[in-house]
């Protein structure tokens, strides 16, 4: 496990599940807490009511997505021929770097937003 430094909660995590998938438990987020931010000891409490109430890949269905900057953007497909064909945006098949957070804090950097539920995918 390495952690860079200030890299932030869920670009950890989100490293982590890319490397080593999730086993159904928060087990990165409880580790990231314990290097960094061991008195944030509500962290998997507030994950939950965000909708990551069982696991760490769960932070990415229900409460953290890409931030908007990072997608593609939606688009007209001119492929086909006998249709125009609606490319819908979507999220960057690799994350940039972190952008880092403040030591200490389990805020998610620059690189993520909280997922709307109004977007249809
Ligand atoms: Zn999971
Ligand atoms: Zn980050």
């Amino acid at each position: 496990m390495t952690l860079s430094d200030g890299e932030c909660l869920v670009c950890f995590v989100a490293r982590q599940l890319d490397e080593f998938g999730c086993n159904g438990t928060h087990r990165f987020a409880s580790l990231y807490r314990d290097h960094v931010a061991p008195r944030a000891t509500a962290l998997i409490a507030r994950l939950s009511t965000m909708g990551a109430c069982c696991c760490d890949c769960e932070m990415f269905m229900n409460a953290y997505e890409p931030a908007s900057q990072l997608w593609t953007r939606a688009h007209e497909s001119v492929d086909s021929d006998d249709f125009d064909e609606w490319a819908y945006a979507t999220p960057p098949r690799t994350m940039p770097p972190c952008e880092t957070t403040r030591r200490g804090s389990t805020k998610p950097c620059a690189n993520w937003q909280r997922v709307s539920r109004s977007r249809n995918r």
